[in-house]
């Protein structure tokens, strides 16, 4: 059967009817899936397999039969280590279809049919009597329901259902209980993701300061939490001014409770600052001893040698809703709050505590729509004062007293320089942020438009012809670092408006490619054939089925700041897209053939934007640096990536067909294919 689905093309703009297989949706999210990378989490599995074994053999000791539960079971593999270690039976329960259809596969292929039953089914919806799904409850819980937040995926709600419905009272639990962990830093770079700083401009009549309305100021943001890769944060970005403090402990083998609650701690600075942010973590015990831990704590907490890499658990920043100055030795109290799926923080002086109805447990909200429209890269973005000089240098360049300006980008504070720099009328197009203007009392001096690009008229320009045209570019609905040419699509759509002599500021792009070797991200997209002995090829297949599902394959998005990687090739420019000229009939195809000029694994290619704002000024939108130095070069010659964007990575089929890599190819081929008809990059590599 095909489906019609209706979207908005983020590259042409278009509204169009795309033609999709009903099966897209479950390929797209078999592909992308963390179910490889979380079968190559070694740590991960061993831990488990460990708790699994111990909880067997403490029912078994009691004269007990072994009667295990698996909620979520994915491909299997806890069932699988459970009728291993010894249990009875087995159910395991999946909810998601393809899931548990591969589930029952292995299952079968690893000859444990008669031992483990796959129910597809949610675990609320699982019936437990003699006609029941479950013979009879179980004794022994077993599960994997966590995110980088713990509560993110709904564990909470799971286990308070499986406490009252599915599983005796007194249960072992594996894990047994998690344990989240929290600690207190003040951090201009993180900070950075969550307030707008004052941005300086240098003006011909003097500095100007460009300020965030006080609704911004005070907002408390959104309750989202921020996962990152902590452990690429170098220690420099950020200054600790806690201990680390256990905030709550969750005892799986116990009733759970999902409602609303909150979790109190004191805690005494161990150095004074500005209290901004609590970076967060949690570790589980695998058996109630605490023997069998499985920790997420970062590299400062955690001596490097435990280390394992992973991408599918990692650790959390929530900003606090004001900074706060805090001194070494003081008296604080933290407050984590949560729903059952969420949770926030707050820090309070000790004598606002005394004022016990004062503690909140309503999740944050957004008053300045900041929050709503710009995510922390784009917040990390319009805080870089070194890309905001570029653009100031290249508008002093391009503005005249008499220039009619217009912005096209969403939540840009382009219109609000190009004001400062002098230009006379500055309009501006796409999403924006009234308060802003309205803030440095611009509201009459920028004209906002509320008009797609193709519906401009004369009269939304008072008849004006617009003389120069600026962007950064950035739209809210790129994903991939090509979806930003909308701004070309734009500009071919406001031809008319134009004059004939028009400057378009950034007047080109460019599309940069380089061959890597990763330290780690090639992980998530290599073939796991075995985990922990047990047979799980079908899942390879599974995932690979899916990643070949569109006869091309597609590049995805990642920051890969947070993933180093090592050039096996210089960067290379594959496409120029001229702003000058509209958007050309044909499309624009490249073929070619990149040196490596390292040894080393072909993982992929990474690609990423660069803008040319004006003669001699561009801004990068991937590569930054790379480290020429030659001891740098051996152990880890890491390329700088630019911290505010995700690029485009590639991965080479041979990563995700077998476990053989060519090790050594001396040049990768390369075709290359942008559409304009359609906005898309498809491309093609031979190694
Ligand atoms: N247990 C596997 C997979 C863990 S991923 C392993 O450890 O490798 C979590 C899986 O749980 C996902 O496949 C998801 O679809 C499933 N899931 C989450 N909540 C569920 C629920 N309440 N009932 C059934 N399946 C659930």
């Amino acid at each position: 059967m095909k489906t019609f689905c209706g979207r908005a093309n983020p590259t042409t703009g278009a509204m169009e009817w795309l033609e999709e297989d009903e099966n897209y949706d479950y390929h797209q999210e078999i592909a992308r899936s963390r179910y490889a990378d979380m079968l190559h989490d070694k740590d991960r599995n061993e831990k488990y397999y460990q708790g699994i074994r111990a909880a067997v053999s403490r029912v078994k000791e009691r004269g007990e039969k072994a009667i295990v539960l698996d909620i979520g079971t994915g491909t299997g593999l806890l069932s699988m280590m459970a009728a291993s270690a010894g249990a009875d039976f087995c159910y395991a329960v999946e909810v998601f279809k393809p899931m548990a259809d591969a589930a029952v596969k292995i299952v079968e292929k690893n000859g444990f049919c008669d031992k483990i039953k796959v129910i597809n089914k949610h675990s609320t919806e699982v019936t437990v009597g003699p006609d029941g799904d479950m013979q009879c409850r179980a004794n022994i819980l077993v599960t994997e329901l966590f995110d980088t937040e713990l509560i993110g995926e709904g564990a909470l709600p799971t286990y308070e259902h499986a406490h009252k419905y599915l599983v005796q009272e007194g249960c072992e639990a594996v894990p047994h209980r998690a344990t989240v962990y929290v600690q207190l830093v003040e951090s201009k770079r993180m900070w950075a993701w969550n307030k707008l700083f004052p941005v300086h401009v240098e003006a011909e009549d003097g500095e100007k300061i460009i300020v965030s309305p006080s609704e911004m100021e005070n907002c408390p943001g959104v309750p989202s939490v921020c996962d990152i890769q902590l452990n690429q944060m170098p220690s420099s970005d950020f200054t600790v001014l806690s201990d680390v403090i256990t905030m709550f402990s969750v005892d799986f083998s116990k009733p759970v409770r999902s409602a609303s609650t909150y979790y109190r701690v004191q805690l005494e600075p161990v150095k004074s600052g500005k209290a901004q942010i609590v970076l967060s973590w949690w570790d589980i015990d695998m058996d109630p001893s605490g023997m069998i831990n499985c920790t997420m704590a970062p590299y400062w907490v955690k001596p490097t040698s435990s280390f394992q890499w992973r991408d599918h658990w990692m650790q959390c920043v929530y900003f606090l809703p004001n900074e706060e100055p805090v001194l070494q030795g003081e008296k604080l109290y933290l407050t984590a709050s949560r729903d059952e799926y969420s949770l926030w923080y707050k820090l309070q002086k000790a004598r606002e505590e005394e004022n016990k109805a004062d503690v909140r447990v309503e999740s944050p909200v957004c008053r300045c729509q900041a929050h709503l429209l710009w995510n922390r890269p784009r917040f990390g973005q319009l805080n870089d004062k070194n890309r905001t000089h570029q653009y100031v240098k290249s508008l002093m360049k391009v503005l005249k007293a008499d220039s009619v300006c217009l912005c096209v980008s969403d939540g840009s504070l382009l219109p609000v320089l190009a004001h400062y720099l002098g230009a006379k009328q500055v309009q501006y197009l796409l999403m924006l942020l009234l308060q802003f203007f309205k803030a440095n009392h611009l509201e009459d001096k920028i004209k906002i438009i509320e008009a797609r690009p193709e519906l401009l008229t004369s009269s939304h320009l008072e008849d004006k012809k617009i003389s120069v045209l600026v962007g950064e570019p950035f739209f809210t609905t790129s994903l991939l670092p090509w979806h930003n040419l909308y701004f070309w699509y734009a500009r071919t759509a406001m031809t008319s408006h134009l004059t004939s002599d028009v400057t378009i500021l950034p007047q080109s792009a460019s599309l940069h490619m380089m061959i890597v070797e990763f330290q780690d991200l090639w992980r998530i997209r290599s073939p796991c054939g075995t985990c922990e002995g047990f047979d799980v090829q079908t899942m390879d297949d599974m995932i690979n089925n899916s990643l070949n599902f569109r006869e091309s394959k597609e590049a995805e998005p990642h920051p890969l700041w947070e993933y180093p990687c090592k050039s096996l090739s210089d960067p290379q420019k594959v496409l120029t897209f001229d702003f000058r000229k509209t958007v050309p009939q044909h499309c624009l195809s490249t073929e070619g053939s990149v040196n490596l000029f390292r040894k080393g694994k072909s993982h992929g290619a990474v690609l990423w934007m660069e803008y040319h704002l004006a003669a001699d000024i561009s801004v990068s939108t991937g590569l930054v640096q790379i480290s020429n130095d030659k001891v740098i070069l051996q152990s880890n010659s890491l390329c700088q990536r630019n911290p505010h964007c995700k690029q485009a990575v590639y991965f080479f089929s041979s990563l995700t067909e077998s476990e053989t890599l060519s090790d050594l190819p001396n040049v990768v081929t390369y075709a290359i294919n942008f559409n304009t008809k359609t906005g898309e990059i498809a491309m093609d590599f031979k190694l």
